[in-house]
């Protein structure tokens, strides 16, 4: 049997919606129906071709897509949730990647989003066995050592989907940062659905105030209704230096405690201006970009700087907790732009490449 995926055979080629063969279920494996892909930069990145070859292999052919919500229609075997509950068809559920659990840093160093024969959704062949590794698909198989994670009730699955990249990342990018003291003043480098939500848990974990650098006007509106104190459009402050003033100005010269970086890593450099000496800055937003960093700014600032790869799945279990817990209150439906069906992925791709739309909901559908 063959199910439908949009599929990219070449990089920056259109993608084209083709057959894909169904697997059989290893013990332990689970099988979805998509319910709902969210596309984020790095699929674009890898569509490019910039990122994703695995040890020098080309990864082409592969569906793109590794924010995905789906229901379990196929269990092969008795498989539990993180929560302990058994899973079972019709189960809304989002899936962390599969770690190895034997390499270095699956075991000896403990990060195993560092893992090095992770199985990475969205950029996995597939015209090789389990084929169906990629959200941009009407199925989605997900390997016995994936741990799986239930959506609440309250979640809609495009908000769940952009849980599984955007939000458990952020949610990994906080651990790390440790606890925001209440005389700590935290901004946000970026309002697209990173920054939005950097800029709601900064303001839940307690900061004092919540600095949020973005555009357009319309997102820094919801960034204002998600907590930010004070915004900054970037089309009003077009250079770095502006941008920096800004900071220095609502922080009494000093910069920021902490600064979030949720956009491109070329913004880097100017946000290492906007911490203050003896601050701490993490960064999650990626990029292909090379980026000058004047070599004195770690030793002259005593900074602490992070750096944030994927996130592990009591990341993905906080970020929806956190979605469901404070749906009454803050409007995250607006993070989530336009829908496309799997026959518009290119399209989707492009607009997010030309910066058009911030979150694109791929539907399993063809029309
Ligand atoms: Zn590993
Ligand atoms: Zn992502």
């Amino acid at each position: 049997m063959e199910v439908l995926a949009a599929v990219v055979s070449e990089h920056n080629v259109p993608l084209r919606v083709q057959p894909v063969p169904l697997p059989e279920l290893e013990v332990g494996a689970i099988l979805g129906r998509v319910e709902a892909a969210t596309l984020c930069a790095t699929d674009v990145h890898v569509w490019h071709g910039d990122l994703g070859s695995k040890a020098g292999q080309s990864i082409t052919p592969y569906i793109p897509g590794h924010e995905t919500a789906s229901v379990v229609v196929d269990v092969n075997g008795e498989r539990r949730d993180l929560l302990g509950e058994i899973i079972k068809p019709g189960d809304r559920v989002v899936v962390a990647y599969p770690f190895c659990g034997k390499c270095f840093y699956c075991t000896i160093a403990g990060q195993p989003t560092l893992c090095e024969d992770s199985i990475r959704y969205g950029r996995e062949r597939c015209d090789l066995f389990p084929y169906l590794l990629g959200g941009c698909a009407e199925y989605h198989y997900y390997p016995a050592r994936a741990e799986v994670i239930r959506i609440p009730d309250e979640v809609s699955s495009p908000l769940a989907a952009a849980s599984a990249c955007a939000f458990r990342t952020i949610m990994h990018g906080f651990e790390r940062l440790g606890d925001i003291r209440p005389n700590e003043t935290v901004l946000v480098q970026g309002s697209g659905p990173l920054g939005l939500f950097a800029t709601a848990v900064a303001r839940e974990k307690g900061a004092r105030r919540v600095l949020t650098i973005g555009g357009p006007e319309a997102r820094l509106e919801v960034a204002k209704a998600l907590g930010a104190d004070e915004v900054l459009n970037i089309a009003d402050a077009s250079d770095a230096a502006q941008r920096t003033d800004w900071v220095l100005g609502e922080t009494s010269g000093r910069g920021a405690d902490v600064v979030i970086q949720c956009v491109s890593a070329s913004a880097i450099p100017e946000g290492l201006n906007m911490v203050r000496r003896g601050g701490r800055y993490v960064s999650i937003g990626t990029g292909p970009e090379a980026v000058t960093i004047p070599g004195a700014i770690f030793t002259n600032k005593n900074l602490k700087f992070a750096s944030i790869r994927s996130g592990r799945a009591h990341h993905f279990h906080q970020a929806l907790d956190f979605l469901a817990t404070r749906k009454k209150d803050i409007p995250f439906d607006l993070f989530i732009s336009a829908e496309y069906s799997l026959s518009q992925t290119t399209q989707a791709l492009e607009d997010m490449a030309s910066y058009k739309i911030v979150k694109p909901v791929i539907l399993p559908t063809l029309a």
